[in-house]
Formats: C-alpha cells, structure tokens, sequence
C-alpha cells in the first residue's frame, strides 16, 4: 500500500466563511477532528504506515487540491467527519465510498469491519455509495 493521507474535516473558509462543521456543546467538529486525526496519524506512524496529514485551514477544495498535487497511484486518502443529531437512532459510523467502484466498496467494507472490531460500542450502519448522502455525492470522495 502506498502513503496515507487523513483530512480532518472542515475548519476552512467557505465562501469567506470558517466553517466549523457540526457544533454541540462547546466544540466543534472541525476542532474533535483535528484532535482525532493526530491520534490517528501517530498511531499509524508507529505501525510504519506514510501518513501525510492534510493542512487544517483549507476549504474542501483546497483540501482536494492539496492532496491531488502530492499523491500516487497506490496512495490512499480519508477524510474523517462525525455527524450530530437529536435523534439517537442516528447513531454509528459509516464509511461512504465513490459509488459505482467495487475496489473502493470492498476498502470502505473494510475499513468499517476494522473499526467495529475495535470500538464494538459503535452501531454500524454500514458502508454505503456516497450517492445515498443527502447530498446525493461527497465531493471529497469524488475527487480525491
Ligand atoms: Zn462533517
């Protein structure tokens, strides 16, 4: 496998506007995923992976720029967000892939098998084409 890259999600500029993402309590999303990424990265490092993190301060698209400029073929590259909801049936994680893509299904299949067998706690909810977001696409998975 080639070198990793991880995007803490969001903490850019959109349209002249910082976004935080998602905001309970006295945090933000982009700031727990900041915290969450550099766990990540130095748990990665110590099992000898190449871990390139992404700037925190870029918007989506310079995000995309910024990792399409530096990778490889066999490089591979996440973005990590967590949602937030009033409604705790809501709850669990979920790993979106480009649609249409069996190699990316089967990676995002196991990325969350990975996850659930270290975090049981978490309700899986599945990995699914990034056409079933309520966006209908994720431009970070598109592109990258
Ligand atoms: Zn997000």
């Amino acid at each position: 496998m080639g070198r990793i890259f991880l995007s803490a999600a969001h903490g850019g500029f959109e349209n002249g506007i910082l976004d935080p993402g998602s905001i309970a309590g006295n945090t933000t999303e982009a700031q727990e995923m900041i915290v969450l990424r550099d766990l990540m990265v130095a748990e990665l490092r110590s099992r000898n992976f190449e871990v390139l993190a992404v700037p925190d301060d870029l918007s989506q698209e310079q995000t995309i720029n910024w990792i399409n400029a530096r990778s490889r073929q066999s490089d591979v590259a996440l973005e990590i967000h967590t949602g937030s909801s009033t409604d705790p049936a809501t709850r669990g994680s979920t790993v979106y892939y480009i649609a249409n893509n069996d190699q990316r299904k089967a990676h995002g299949e196991l990325l969350l098998l990975a996850l659930l067998r270290r975090v049981p706690e978490l309700p899986s909810r599945g990995a699914k084409p990034d056409t079933q977001t309520g966006l209908g696409s994720l431009i970070f998975v598109g592109n990258c």
